[in-house]
């Protein structure tokens, strides 16, 4: 059993892993810990993730009351959203949340991450939903996040970031690297032109070893379904090529547009 100390030695060194990949900036984001039933450790307000000492962690209970900490500091605003994922799944003991710039991207662009694409995160985060916008520290985004996280540990917050549920920190963490990677992956395979989706038998497979790994948490079922350009990539990409090899500017403005109308669909 890691003791609260060391708790908030882990959140101290997760908020500075997420300022340090970029996932936040300025004072952005927060991380809560779940000590027991009643007590939930916080990140403060008004702080950067990347400059935070144990000193600056705060318990709470479960409506957001203080019980211990440094009065210099308050609770997350954020908070709600955490203490909403508590109460509706008993079963994680972590919370992170984020604004890493590619998955956030998609958030913003609304193009859902829910394509079968890399064995990782079809195994880790699954099809990614999205939450729809709520204003920050109001309970909109509480309820924006319920339906979703009955089914699954990553989501997208639509027009603002990321959030990520785990059995414990590191596993929240992870799944908060495996979404901003899946999304920086899919983003550059948009820019290139075409999508290559897993097939279900594929999928299925992937989802066999899932169970024999016995991997906790909830995902939802990525879509199978392939890109409508799979066997032309992006339409006509190969004859917009010029004879020199070069791709003009507004090639790659085109095939980028048709890819993204294409993922939009669904
Ligand atoms: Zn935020």
């Amino acid at each position: 059993m890691t003791s609260e100390w060391e708790l908030k030695k882990l959140i101290v060194e997760i908020g500075k892993r997420i300022w340090l990949r970029g996932y936040v900036a300025s004072n952005d984001g927060n991380i809560t810990v779940k000590l027991n039933d009643r007590e939930i450790l916080t990140t403060p307000t008004g702080m950067s993730k990347g400059f935070m000492d144990t000193d600056m962690i705060i318990k709470v209970d479960i409506n957001g009351k203080v019980i211990s900490g440094n009065p210099k500091y308050r609770p997350s605003s954020e908070a709600k959203m955490h203490f909403e994922v508590y109460k509706e799944r008993p079963d994680v003991n972590a919370v992170v949340h984020a604004h890493p710039p590619y998955a956030t991207s998609f958030a913003v662009a609304g193009i859902p991450l829910n394509k079968c694409v890399l064995p990782e995160a079809i195994i880790v985060i699954g099809a990614v939903p999205t939450a729809k916008y709520g204003l920050p520290s109001t309970m909109e985004i509480p309820d924006a996040i319920r339906e979703h996280i009955k089914n699954s540990d990553a989501l997208l917050l639509e027009n603002h970031g990321a959030l990520t549920l785990g059995s414990d920190l590191l596993n929240a963490y992870h799944k908060m690297e495996t979404l901003e990677h899946t999304a920086s992956i899919v983003w550059k395979a948009i820019q290139l032109g075409n999508m290559n989706v897993l097939p279900a038998y594929e999928r299925d497979r992937l989802m066999e070893l899932r169970s024999q790994f016995n991997i906790p948490g909830r995902i939802a079922t990525c879509d199978a379904t392939p890109m409508p350009s799979s066997d032309s990539p992006a339409g006509a990409a190969p004859s917009a090529m010029p004879a020199s090899g070069a791709v003009s500017e507004k090639t790659i403005r085109d095939i980028t547009e048709r890819v993204i109308a294409k993922l939009a669909k669904k």
